[in-house]
This record gives C-alpha cells, structure tokens and sequence, in this order.
C-alpha cells in the first residue's frame, strides 16, 4: 500500500514517524475521512471546510489548500489503483525530539499522513441494520473538533463491538448527542428530528447531506435537542457517518425497532441518487 507522508508517497512500510511526534505522545492532532466513489471525492469541500476549522480550532495551520489536499487523494486512488475507498488524511503537531512538553515546543512541524483503504465492493451493495446501545458520553465537550484523541471514543466501541452489538448512542444526562463515529437522526410522525450542532457534537457531512435532500425533497428536518424518552419512542432510528453512510437501527437496548421504515427507504434513495449525481458531474 502506497501512503502520503510529509510531502512523499511512500510504500506504507516505509512511512516513519518520530515517537516524539505529538499526535503520539498527547494525541494532538485533527482528521478527516471522506468517501471516494468511482474516484470521485464526494462532498470534498464539506470535509475540508470541517478540516480547516478543527486545525483552526486547535492553533495549527497546514499550509495546504483544499485542492492540494484533493491531489494528495486523488494521488493516492491512482497509485493504488482504488475506485471506492475512503481517505483518510491527518494532520498532528510534529515532534522536537527530547522533548515533551505540554504546551508548543518551538520548532514543531506538523506531521501529514493520509491513506485511501478501499472499499469492498460487497460493503457497498449491502448496508446491514445495526443494533444499538446508548451509554453515558464520557467526552471531552469540544466534539466539533475532529480530535485524534479518541479514547472515550473507542472504550465506548470496544464496549459495544465485546456485545456483538453495532453502535453505541451517547448521552449527556438526558439528551441524546451522537454515536461513538457517527451521527444520530430519529423520525416520529413523519418529521426527521435530529440534535443541533454543538460544541460537545461533531457535525457530520453525512447529517448535512440529508439535511440538504430532506430540503430539497420537502421533507421536515427539524434540529432541535432530542431526549432520551423520544429516543426510544421514535418510529425509525438512523446511523449516518462517511464510513456507513445511512443505516438504520434495528435493536435499541435490547427492543427491537420496527423494520418497516418508509421514511429511511426515501432518504436512502435520494441519498443514492445524489452519489450517482456527483460521480456524474464529475466526469
Ligand atoms: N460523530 C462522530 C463522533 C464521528 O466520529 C463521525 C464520523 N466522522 C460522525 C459523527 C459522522 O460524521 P461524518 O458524517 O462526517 O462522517
């Protein structure tokens, strides 16, 4: 596998970086995944704008535009000869060696690594339900910034996952806010009700597109805080991210949901349509 690292594509056994670098010893770093359908990088400019703001966020500047970061992708499908795929591109602080100290070391210079990990064909015919579990957000309350620091994250998905189970819906007290990777969007009566953006919450692209299709579409998309209560009255639940895209929960702690979910079956074909168009318009 051919990776991008600081300038060089490199074969992925090649690729080094300092143990000093600060992305490893304080997870001081930012990220992206964006989907790449039929080489087409979809909602690329979502992604970076997202991108910039978590590295705004986080006092460190890159120094590479949006297209630079396009070619570095698009370099990366070519070398690998990858149609769908997901990249991923991260950016941490860089190291000084000897040194750690908390605050910015003089001298840093951020560290860019990204991949492309393709995409089984068989992973994008077939989107499986996913059984869910909510557990309380043990986060850091700055969720907008795509951190690389993901240990609440990932204790939560380990959780999960030694469950046989799918996703984990994160609570602060009473309010429901997201998954572990993903957004959460739930439908009651017709409406597609989904919490606000927030500081504790990452802002998904996927939550945006539907956002943009329900819009579109006539389709009530109302942003507002969502209670656990509703959560678990409502008539359709549904998972979004890059990586799975719109996946709708079958099993919410151990009750299982209703499999008809007229709504979902809509937005998943306008969601569709939509990817078909942007491959389109890209050729
Ligand atoms: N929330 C969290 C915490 C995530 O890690 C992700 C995945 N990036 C999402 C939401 C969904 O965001 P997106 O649709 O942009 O992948």
């Amino acid at each position: 596998m051919i990776v991008y690292l600081n300038g060089e594509f490199l074969d992925a056994h090649d690729a080094k970086i300092s143990p000093f670098d600060r992305g490893f010893l304080f997870g001081d770093g930012v990220y992206e995944v964006c989907a790449v359908y039929q080489r087409h990088l979809y909602e690329w400019a979502a992604h970076c704008r997202r991108l910039f703001l978590s590295l705004q966020r986080v006092h460190l500047s890159l120094g590479y535009s949006e297209q630079q970061l396009a070619d570095i992708a698009h370099q990366l499908l070519e070398k690998n000869g990858f149609e769908n795929a997901t990249v991923y591109l991260q950016i941490s602080r860089g190291a000084v060696i000897g040194k750690r100290d908390h605050f910015y070391t003089p001298g840093l210079v951020p560290t860019i690594f990204a991949y492309a990990n393709p995409w089984p064909e068989a992973m994008l015919e077939q989107r499986p339900t996913l059984k869910v579990i909510t557990l309380a957000d043990q986060r850091w309350q700055r969720g907008q910034i795509k951190s690389v620091n993901l240990l609440a994250n990932t204790e939560a998905r380990q959780q999960v996952h030694a469950q046989q189970l799918d996703e984990a819906i994160l609570t602060r007290g009473d309010e429901v806010v997201e998954g572990t990777s993903s957004n959460v969007l739930l439908v009651k009566d017709g409406s597609v009700i989904t919490p606000p953006e927030q500081p504790y919450m990452l802002t998904g692209i996927t939550r945006q597109v539907l956002r943009r299709l329900a819009n579109e579409n006539g389709l009530p998309f109302i942003e507002r805080r969502v209670s656990v209560n509703e959560l678990n009255d409502a008539d359709e639940i549904w998972i979004t991210s890059t990586v799975r895209e719109l996946r709708l929960v079958s099993e919410l702690n151990g009750k299982a949901m209703p499999t008809n979910a007229p709504v979902f079956e809509r937005m998943r074909e306008w969601f569709n349509a939509d990817k078909c168009r942007a491959i389109a318009n890209d050729k």
